[in-house]
């Protein structure tokens, strides 16, 4: 059995705005496992940023615990908790958040500020990253020169820099055309499969959710439901449509012809 390298226990977080309390998470228990790819999915205000929040360690819960690799995080103070996130946790933002003045590699060698790194094993590793998402020809180009689907893949790569437990994305897809969205979700599929990296996406688009291989829903703050998603039959080389047998690089299944 893999290990769990994320767990929340009976997590809640209420907002309080004067004498007003808003309840974005109820009770919320889950294990992620090394190796997962998880989506979640809700309507606006279901709570999705707001879970991402905590598990990101970027904001506490109201009760209950986040345990990430073995250490609960909500009993770690502030000062402590940036390097927690820096070498833990990777985030893909729906708007990408690239640096303007700053080229491809040098976005992606951000995170590696403050590590132990020398200078040219940042740039050694943002140059792997950068191949790793297909972006080797693009290493020189500020964002206003790639297209969008190109500015996530710099992102996607800025995420993985330190090597993350988990990668925590929000939306990845949500800025972008239909094309490119399976685009990103595939190299994130592909990430996971190949390299193992643990990724939890949240989305209000149900058709991507179902390329992860747990899909769970939020409603009103609550977790209500969890089905298998498509990337677990590709784990199994099994096409999730008509069952037969694939290669893990196919994006079309070779008998049926859909998109993988
Ligand atoms: P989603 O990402 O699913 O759209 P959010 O996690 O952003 O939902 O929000 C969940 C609920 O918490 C919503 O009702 C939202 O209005 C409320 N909320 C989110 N952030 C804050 C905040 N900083 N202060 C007060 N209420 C908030
Ligand atoms: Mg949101």
């Amino acid at each position: 059995m893999s290990e769990v390298v994320l767990e929340t226990e009976k997590l809640d977080k209420i907002y309080r705005l004067g004498r007003r309390e808003v309840r974005a998470l109820s009770d919320i228990n889950l294990q992620v496992k090394n190796g997962d790819f998880i989506s979640i999915m809700g309507p606006s205000g279901s709570g999705k940023t707001t879970i991402l929040n905590m598990l990101g360690c970027l904001d506490k819960p109201t009760h209950g615990k986040v345990i990430l690799d073995g250490v609960d995080v909500t009993k770690v103070p502030e000062r402590k908790l940036y390097k927690i996130r820096r070498h833990k946790i990777g985030f893909i933002f729906q708007t990408f958040n690239l640096l303007p003045y700053l080229n491809a590699i040098e976005n992606v060698e951000l995170p590696m500020e403050g590590t132990k790194k020398s200078g040219d094993e940042k740039e050694q590793r943002a140059r792997e990253l950068l191949e790793m998402v297909g972006l080797s020809e693009r290493e020189e180009h500020r964002p206003h020169r790639l297209s969008a689907g190109e500015q996530q893949r710099v992102a996607i790569a800025r995420a993985l820099a330190n090597d993350p437990t988990i990668v925590l994305a929000d939306e990845p897809t949500g800025n972008l055309d239909t094309k490119t969205k399976y685009d990103i979700v595939r190299l994130l599929g592909k990430l996971n499969m190949d390299q193992g990296t643990t990724i939890i996406m949240v989305t209000h688009d149900s058709h991507i959710a179902t390329r992860a291989g747990r899909m769970l829903s939020l409603y009103d703050g609550k977790l209500v439901k969890e089905k298998e998603g498509t990337q677990l039959l590709k784990k199994e080389l099994v096409c999730p449509y008509c069952d037969r047998e694939i290669q893990p690089d196919n994006t079309f299944c070779p008998h049926c012809g859909k998109k993988l």
